[in-house]
């Protein structure tokens, strides 16, 4: 198998100010083209063989294969969770909508959750909304390139914390680079996880 990179779903200026086309120049076409590189390099080892799909790899993969194959997944997860049309919240009485009010009591309490669990990450990793086993919403943290999935757990949302993805917009404010997301989150694609399952 051999992975190729997604186009993004939008333009690369389409989620400025909360993004820039700087960031996101560095933070598509070049960090995820080299995770990208870096899967198929290693998949050209004989020993590899036989994984065949990104789940083969994601499940049963470690080290530098599984490491820079979850970032190549964890990434276009996060890419296509925005659209310059996207922010405020899912539409009231979807599926989604419910779960999250039921869980938090208001939509606000679970964003200032979210935002929480992604500034207390000491360095690099994830912030999730996750669908759990029991089919509950979570909000999970994951280190470095790791994925929910080998949990188990069905991702239905990330912010991505790794300085590279805030750094040319933000500095060193991470929580305001993740409180500055909800305006370009597309929620009918939230939704549209979390039905699916
Ligand atoms: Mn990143």
């Amino acid at each position: 198998m051999k992975l190729t990179i997604n186009d993004l779903p939008y333009s690369p200026n389409a989620l400025e100010p909360y993004i820039s086309a700087k960031t996101l120049k560095y933070h598509h076409g070049k960090h995820l083209q080299t995770y990208i590189n870096n899967t198929n390099k290693l998949l050209e080892s004989e020993k590899y063989n036989d994984y065949k799909t990104m789940t083969d790899i994601l499940l049963n993969a470690d080290g530098a294969l599984y490491n820079n194959a979850a970032q190549v997944w964890n990434h276009n997860f996060y890419f296509f969770s925005f659209s310059p049309k996207g922010g405020g919240e899912p539409l009231p009485n979807t599926k989604l909508y419910n779960a999250i009010i039921e869980q938090w009591d208001n939509f606000e309490k679970f964003k200032e959750e979210f935002v929480t669990h992604g500034t207390s990450i000491f360095g690099s990793g994830w912030v999730w909304l996750c669908q759990n086993k029991d089919g509950f919403l979570e909000i999970i943290q994951t280190k470095n390139g790791d994925t929910p999935l080998t949990q188990g757990k069905i991702p239905l949302l990330t912010f991505d914390v790794w300085e590279h993805a805030y750094y040319l917009d933000y500095q060193n404010d991470r929580k305001k680079y993740l409180e500055n997301l909800w305006n370009i989150v597309d929620w009918r694609i939230v939704e549209k996880r979390y039905v699916a399952n």
